[in-house]
């Protein structure tokens, strides 16, 4: 399956993988690709892109600031040192900061609190809707099965992401629930947005 693309017919759903960049349009993936006509190097772009990423991998490496250590509130069970530096930031459509998380599976013991799942919640909770079209997700890792899913189903415009997931990633890696076209949704991907210094802080995690 891998090595036949099922929209292998479409150039604007090419899949980027690790090790084959795009020239000129850093790992786009994704609806759309041809978007952005007036701004042909999407250098506007890819600065704000990997402005948003460095605040991803600062959520990563310090945890949110202001969101409180805990999910909800959550009991904490464990060491927040024991959780794999993952940073997520919700950005509304005007560009404005809504809603961090980092990974705390550990520190929760709750397995569904990865990253994106807690940024999308309390994103949520500060606007008063699940929906969440015209918004950004920016996270430092390649989302996984669960929350591609609840992308999906937030109804997020765009996903950009840091270092990809071989293991995991369900933004083209394994899957590519992101943008599936048996679904209803399907928000624009950017993949590999700083990749190099994400998957760095993940190396020295792991280290
Ligand atoms: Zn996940």
């Amino acid at each position: 399956m891998r090595s036949e693309p099922a929209d292998a017919t479409d150039p604007a759903l090419e899949t980027v993988r690790p090790g084959q960049p795009t020239p000129g349009r850093l790992g786009r993936v994704g609806p759309g690709a041809d978007e952005g006509l007036a701004d042909p190097t999407g250098a506007g772009r890819r600065q704000r892109h990997e402005l948003w990423m460095r605040r991803a991998l600062e959520i990563a490496v310090t945890g949110p600031s202001s969101s409180g250590p805990t999910s909800a509130g959550g009991p904490v069970t464990g060491d927040p040192a024991d959780d794999v530096p993952v940073g997520a930031v919700l950005y509304g459509p005007d560009g404005a900061e809504l809603a961090t998380g980092r990974n705390e599976r550990e520190l929760t013991g709750d397995p569904t609190a990865h990253a994106e799942v807690l940024a999308l919640r309390r994103a949520a909770e500060r606007l008063g809707r699940w929906r969440l079209a015209g918004c950004t997700l920016v996270v430092s890792l390649e989302p996984c099965t669960m929350c591609a899913g609840a992308i999906v189903l937030a109804r997020v415009s765009t996903v950009v992401f840091g270092a990809w997931e071989p293991k995991t990633g369900a933004a083209g890696s394994l899957w590519d629930v992101l943008r599936d076209r048996r679904l209803n949704h399907r928000p624009e991907v950017y993949g590999g947005v700083l990749g190099t210094e994400a998957a760095a802080v993940l190396r020295a995690f792991f280290r």
